[in-house]
């Protein structure tokens, strides 16, 4: 029983199928497609399909003209993508510390944060904020100081399709520039690898399509010349093939049809552990602030009596019985690379502590109450 999977069925499979026996694998119709089924689903003007997360990200900073010499912030409880994307562009990355009772950046920590920068003249041209186990982020805060400290917002939302803030879908960018999702298997829904950039602003949504298929446009009033011939395209910038397939989009598409359930069957999941959990005050769950509607990406229990050593035990143990318990998220300013830009232990306290204590229990919206109980089971025999 793993932490999270798919869930697919005959009519996933269909779709597919359907897409491998029709004219076009990639660059066909189910693209734009899935791209206005997330448009509307988040009430956002522009959706642009990309093969990962990881690419939306690394566009989403290049629309925003992060280059060398910029600073981006974000988060380090989360997974190194989020903060990769800045570097990829040759900016310097730094990290906001968390709130450890819901794993999102802290509001308080980022304008401390701003205001040592803006007397260091080192404040950041875009902050990342990441919807941590599929629970927005105070939003309209981090905007609020997005006017006053002058920075752009990408909102890193590959855990929370699904989820709402103040009544409002994630990704509709109203306290942001750009919003990215991930379809990767174990997120919220799936096209097996892939992702999304949606934004409100035409001149960001052009820059991350024109990027998305090699700088390459073949519409005439953006090219620099009088065309060769109908088959004429130019590059107007170097951009990369991050393009979605047919095959993925279709999927996604699908799997759109879901995401409602999906998350509603996740929450009576989460409500579930939480019911038993009540009991156990060394158990306490992610808090679930008001205004939210959490996607329930991730269950997370943060185990009071944990350290490093504990943890470890406890993880072995429950694996060996078949409860694929996992851990999210390693402070990313730990991890070798970034160490070696000269982050180090002590630098995210809260982040490292929260790492400690917290542990991820299954949760996908075919675990069976029968896996649930074993999973609750196994976990209190271990404590
Ligand atoms: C999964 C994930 C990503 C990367 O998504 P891919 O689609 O696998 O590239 C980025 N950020 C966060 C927070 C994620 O969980």
């Amino acid at each position: 029983m793993a932490y999270g999977k798919q869930a697919i069925s005959q009519a996933d499979i269909d779709a597919v199928n359907e897409v491998l026996t029709s004219e076009f694998l990639t660059q066909g119709p189910a693209v734009p497609k899935f791209e206005a089924a997330i448009a509307h689903y988040c009430d956002v003007k522009f959706a642009s399909a990309v093969n990962s997360a990881t690419s939306a990200l690394h566009l989403a900073c290049l629309a925003l003209d992060v280059t060398i010499g910029d600073i981006v912030w974000t988060s380090p409880n989360t997974f190194v993508a989020s903060s990769n994307c800045a570097l990829y562009c040759g900016a310097d990355v730094d990290f906001v510390d968390i709130d450890e009772h819901t794993g999102n950046m802290c509001v308080e920590a980022l304008e401390k944060k701003l205001i040592a920068a803006k007397r260091a003249n080192t404040l950041p041209k875009v902050v990342i904020p990441v919807h941590f186990a599929g629970q927005s982020c105070d939003m309209e805060a981090i905007y609020q100081l997005s006017l006053k400290y002058h920075f752009n917002i990408i909102e890193d939302a590959s855990h929370a399709i699904g989820a709402e803030y103040k009544g409002a879908k994630i990704g509709n960018c109203q306290f942001s520039d750009i919003c990215i999702f991930s379809f990767h298997p174990v997120k919220i829904i799936t096209s097996g690898e892939g992702g999304m950039a949606v934004t409100n602003q035409a001149s960001l949504d052009h820059k991350i399509k024109l990027l998305r298929s090699h700088g390459i446009t073949k519409e005439s009033h953006k090219m620099s010349e009088e065309l060769d011939g109908p088959w004429a395209y130019q590059q107007i910038d170097l951009g990369f093939n991050y393009r979605m397939t047919d095959i993925h989009a279709a999927l996604g598409l699908r799997q759109m049809q879901e995401v409602d359930r999906f998350v509603a069957q996740r929450h009576a999941l989460a409500q579930r552990y939480d019911s038993i959990f009540d009991c156990h005050p060394e158990i306490t769950p992610l808090a679930q602030r008001a205004n939210q509607y959490s996607a329930f990406h991730l269950y997370i229990v943060s185990i009071s009596s944990l350290t490093k050593d504990k943890k470890k035990h406890l993880v072995c143990q429950l694996r060996e019985k078949g409860v694929g318990v996992h851990v999210h998220y390693i402070p990313v300013h730990l991890q070798p690379y970034y160490q070696e830009l000269g982050f180090k232990m002590g630098d995210f306290p809260a982040a490292e502590q929260y790492y400690q204590t917290a542990l991820t229990l299954p949760l996908h919206p075919q675990l069976t109450h029968a896996e649930q109980d074993k999973v609750i089971a196994a976990l209190l025999a271990q404590l």
